[in-house]
C-alpha cells in the first residue's frame, strides 16, 4: 500500500546525526530570524522577515472603511487574514491562488491575530493583513504571523500585545524546535504554535494544531520549549520595531540639521 511505503520511507531519512540536527542546531535552537519594519511604503504597517529560509512579507491596511458595507460589525472592527504563497515559493510551482491548505491557515492565523488586536475601538472599519510567502522551508505560517504581529504594531493599530509564534517537531524520537523542511516532511509529529505575550509575559495560546502523534508528556515539553522559543523570538520583534524608530529619529535630526 503507498501509505506504508511513504512510512518506510520516512523512517528511513535520518534526522538526528551523532546528536545533532542536519543543519547542525541544537534541539531547542531557532533558525537565524532576519526582521525589518516598515519595508512597503503603501502599506500602513508593514514587515519583512525571514525565518531560516522562510522569506515573508507582512503588509497591513487600516483601520479603514469596510467594502462592501454589508460586512461592516456595528460593533468592532472586522479583521482579515490573508496567507498566500506565491509559485515560487516551494520546489514544485505552487498553483497560484487560494487552496484548502491557505483557506485553512488564514482561518486560524486570522484568530491568532484577532486575540490582540482592540476589535471594539474601531467599529464598522475593517483591518486587513496580508501576507505573501516569497519562500517556504517549513513554518511559514510561524513566519508569518511573527512578521504580521510587527505590521500590525507598525501600522499604529492598538493592541493588547503581540502574538509569537514558532513550531515543535518530534524527529528520530526527539521533540526540536523550529523545524526546517526535511524534519517537517520525515518527522513524527510537526506542532505549530502561537502565544499571546502581554507585558513581557506569555499569557495565552493563540494558535496550535498538530500533525502526527506524541505522548502527552511530549506534548508538555513541546509547549515548554514552544513558549522559550517564542519569548526569543518576542525580543527580536521588540528589537525590530524600536530599530526603525531609532532610524526614523537619526533621519529626522539629519533633515533639520
Ligand atoms: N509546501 C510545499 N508546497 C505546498 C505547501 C507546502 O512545498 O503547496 C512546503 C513548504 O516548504 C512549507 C512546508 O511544505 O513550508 C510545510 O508546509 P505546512 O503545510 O506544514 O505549513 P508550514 O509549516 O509552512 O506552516
Amino acid at each position: 500500500m503507498v501509505s506504508e511505503d511513504v512510512n518506510r520511507v520516512e523512517s528511513e531519512m535520518q534526522l538526528i546525526v551523532d546528536g545533532k540536527r542536519l543543519d547542525g542546531r541544537a534541539f531547542d535552537e531557532l533558525r537565524p530570524i532576519k526582521i525589518k519594519v516598515g519595508v512597503l511604503k503603501r502599506a500602513d504597517g508593514s514587515c519583512y522577515l525571514e525565518m531560516g529560509r522562510n522569506k515573508v512579507v507582512a503588509a497591513v491596511y487600516g483601520p479603514r472603511e469596510v467594502h462592501p458595507r454589508h460586512l461592516q460589525d456595528p460593533v468592532q472592527a472586522v479583521v482579515r487574514y490573508r496567507y498566500n504563497m506565491a509559485p515560487f515559493s516551494v520546489e514544485e510551482r505552487k498553483r497560484p491562488g487560494p487552496d484548502r491548505r491557505s483557506v485553512e491557515i488564514s482561518k486560524v492565523s486570522r484568530e491568532a491575530i484577532e486575540a490582540v488586536v482592540m476589535k471594539e475601538l474601531f467599529p464598522r472599519s475593517g483591518i486587513d493583513v496580508f501576507v505573501e510567502v516569497l519562500q517556504a522551508d517549513a513554518g511559514s505560517r510561524t513566519a508569518c504571523l511573527n512578521a504580521a504581529s510587527v505590521a500590525l504594531v507598525d501600522a499604529g493599530v492598538p493592541m493588547r500585545g503581540m502574538i509569537s509564534s514558532v513550531a515543535v517537531a518530534k524527529v528520530d524520537d526527539v521533540l526540536v524546535l523550529d523545524p526546517m523542511k526535511e524534519e517537517d516532511n520525515y518527522g513524527q509529529a510537526d506542532i505549530p504554535f502561537a502565544f499571546f505575550i502581554r507585558n513581557d509575559k506569555i499569557e495565552s495560546i493563540a494558535l496550535l494544531q498538530m500533525d502526527g502523534r506524541v505522548s502527552t508528556d511530549e506534548f508538555k515539553q513541546a509547549l515548554e520549549m514552544a513558549k522559550k522559543g517564542a519569548m526569543e523570538i518576542y525580543k527580536m520583534q521588540k528589537e525590530a520595531i524600536k530599530a526603525k524608530y531609532v532610524v526614523e529619529q537619526e533621519e529626522e535630526v539629519d533633515e533639520s540639521g
